[in-house]
């Protein structure tokens, strides 16, 4: 029996966890914030947190929701929490916030809507190093995976258009 050749790579669990970060996003915008969201899993699927852009809110431009998440999570759980822990971001992350889940010790990052679909529903600087680019170069090396709910994360940003900033 042939193999699908382009099977997705992504399980039930994956989904709910970007599900979580793209709602996340969407609260984020109500709230006036830039429409991100991310979610922390451990190594074992547990969902440890969810996190929203808060640039705005807070007057705190480092405030982009995978800060937000190694921020809380730290302080919340504890740095040990997230080591070999997943991130879930509803938008790819920059490269400050790849930085940031690199030290943190993050094994692995998926991203639903692409550093182009944010430029394209948002506009606005864009930092030039991608996220898969970027850690894929770290040693000790990320995982970096895309594509997972992208169309839906997607439609979230360019809802946000009117409050982009
Ligand atoms: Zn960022």
């Amino acid at each position: 029996m042939p193999r699908a050749i382009h099977a997705m790579p992504f399980s039930d669990h994956d989904q709910a966890a970007m599900r979580l970060a793209i709602d996340a996003s969407l609260q984020a915008r109500a709230r006036g914030d830039s429409p991100f969201g991310a979610t922390l899993v451990s190594p074992a699927g547990e969902v440890l947190l969810v996190a929203q852009n808060n640039q705005n809110t807070t007057q705190d431009c480092t405030g982009h929701a995978e800060m937000v998440l190694v921020r809380e999570a730290a302080a919340a759980l504890g740095p040990q929490a997230l080591k070999g822990a997943t991130v879930y971001a509803s938008g790819e992350p920059c490269a400050m916030c790849s930085g940031a889940m690199f030290w943190a010790g993050i094994a692995r990052v998926v991203f639903a809507a692409t550093q182009q679909d944010i430029a394209q529903a948002l506009g606005g600087p864009v930092l030039p190093t991608g996220c898969e680019e970027l850690l894929s170069a770290a040693r000790p090396t990320v995982a970096v995976q895309h594509g997972l709910l992208r169309a839906e994360a997607a439609a979230a940003l360019r809802g946000a258009v009117a409050s982009a900033g």
